[in-house]
């Protein structure tokens, strides 16, 4: 057993079963998974990816017209992939008015978060409407700095959201009032975003199809595309069959490295979460009843939400970059132990509670750190949605609205929004991109990691963390 985890009774693997999410939500389905795509079929619409995108697409889609024929494929079961094992953040979108407003001005970046506000409530109303227990809870997001830089990083997003005429959606809160939402040792003064929902994310993803089988879609699980060949009927091939479409969309989040169309727009890093034991007295002496999501403002980001039961799910603090979806997303020890490690960091009132579990997956890194919805400019007639950076809960939902509209051929307030066909922007290509991700990566988390000590980072990880930047992208400190 790894030092520093302390483990209930077996060594915790991670990549060994799917995410505690997961696992519980496909307990208290009935449902089998549907069949293997075999054969050569037709469609209106083909959706590659059976996650939160792929699957509010089709959710959308339905809304605007129910006679469409809808196919989805997924290589998988619908929700395995991160849309299964996230965090459960519905967070807004007001935390990245700096970098809206670089990429698109004031007003559409206002317009922007508006947008994936009205996603956060829209979740709550799909939940509602169709009867997913997917635990949706909008108590509002705390960012609590951990550093003298992350107080003056809270400041500035306070100031912010003040000049652009939006004071309430992010005010400031004092070491006090964050300390009376949850009490860690380690939390000085912070902020608060109202807009922010909790969800346990695998019953939303597996509500979603349910929902969209019940709509008539027809889904394919354990299904590779193994490419879509664009003209006027797009064709997206399976190891096992086709399907012939006028339009298709591409909705498979980092995996789209592996796609040429798409591959320099975008790096894989991962990210990883462990889970405690239920300890809901813990949690109510450390005064955190409330629900609300929380983030400490490390460049790496840490992230950490109770679930109804009382435990902590615990995510970020370390992780790999690279441009294959491989094991190291799925089975890294070295980031389960950082997450934990993290995890102890904050919450020292909880050192004999063990953690019982620990999963990753891939997040897709975007040059501008936010995503993008559109159509490929060799063939208009192939959708994407690509670039969550990590924080694609609530954008995905919003994304799902564009894509439909944009299927459909819809003018419509989604599809004018500034994300929305905007200016690709690109990595360099490979071996670059690769190499440059993982380095990059790794000194982001030396120099957080130096900061939250109050120690010098070192000059070499310092100057490598600020490159991305230096280059134009919107990453890294
Ligand atoms: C550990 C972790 C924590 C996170 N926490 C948060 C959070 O708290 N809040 C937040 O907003 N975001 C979070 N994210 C990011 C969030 O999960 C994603 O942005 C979101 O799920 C994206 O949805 P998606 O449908 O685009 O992608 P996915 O859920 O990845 O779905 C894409 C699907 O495409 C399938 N696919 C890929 N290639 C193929 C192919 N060739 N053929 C068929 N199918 C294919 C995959 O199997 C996958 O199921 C987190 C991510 C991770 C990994």
């Amino acid at each position: 057993m790894q030092a520093g985890l302390n483990l209930v009774g077996k060594a915790l693997t991670p990549g060994a079963q799917r995410s505690w999410w997961l696992r519980e939500a496909l307990a208290a389905e009935a449902s089998a998974p549907c069949p293997p795509m075999n054969g050569d079929i037709n469609a209106d619409v083909v959706i590659v990816g059976g996650g939160f995108t792929g699957l509010w697409t089709a959710y959308f889609l339905t809304e605007a017209n129910p006679n469409l024929r809808v196919v989805v494929l997924e290589q998988d079961i619908c929700g395995g992939g991160p849309s299964g094992r996230n965090g459960g953040f519905a967070s807004g979108w007001w935390d990245e008015l700096d970098g809206l407003i670089t990429l698109y001005g004031a007003a559409p970046a206002v317009q922007a978060c508006r947008a994936v506000s009205d996603s956060i409530s829209g979740i709550g109303e799909f939940c509602r409407r169709h009867g997913v227990d997917a635990w949706f809870t909008h108590a509002g997001y705390m960012f609590a700095a951990t550093s003298a830089h992350h107080e003056a990083a809270c400041d500035e997003l306070v100031r912010l959201a003040r000049e652009v005429g939006v004071p309430d959606e992010l005010r400031a809160l004092s070491a006090e009032e964050v300390k009376a939402r949850c009490a860690s040792p380690a939390f000085r003064s912070g902020a608060f975003m109202r807009d922010g929902a909790s969800v346990q994310p695998a019953l939303l993803a597996r509500g979603l199809r349910r929902v969209v089988l019940e709509r008539g879609v027809t889904i394919h699980e354990n299904t590779t595309v193994t490419r879509v060949d664009a003209g006027p009927q797009a064709v997206a091939l399976c190891t096992q069959g086709s399907v012939r479409a006028p339009r298709a969309v591409l909705a498979v989040n980092a995996w789209a490295t592996g796609w040429p169309q798409l591959s320099r727009r975008l790096v894989a890093w991962s990210s990883y979460i462990v889970l405690t034991a239920p300890a809901p007295e813990r949690l109510a002496n450390i005064g955190w009843t409330g629900g609300e999501l929380i983030t400490d403002l490390r460049t790496s980001v840490r992230y950490f939400r109770t679930t109804r039961d009382g435990r902590i799910a615990f995510g970020g603090g370390g992780g790999r970059a690279s441009s294959r979806i491989d094991d190291s997303f799925t089975h890294d020890m070295r980031a389960v132990v950082e997450a934990a490690e993290g995890f102890r960091l904050l919450f020292p009132s909880f050192a004999d509670i063990p953690l019982e579990d620990g999963w990753g997956g891939p997040i897709d890194v975007s040059p501008t750190h936010l995503p993008a919805f559109g159509s490929l400019a060799s063939s208009p007639n192939v959708f994407y949605a690509l670039g969550y950076t990590g924080n694609g809960v609530a954008p995905s939902h919003l994304a799902g609205r564009v894509l439909a509209d944009l299927v459909t051929g819809a003018d419509t307030e989604a599809t004018r929004l500034p994300m929305v066909n905007p200016k690709p922007r690109m990595f360099p290509p490979e071996p670059f991109r690769s190499m440059g991700a993982a380095v990059v990566r790794r000194a982001i988390i030396a120099n957080d990691t130096a900061e939250e000590r109050g120690v010098k980072p070192n000059p070499l990880a310092a100057t490598i963390a600020r490159m991305p930047r230096r280059m134009g992208f919107l990453l890294g400190p």
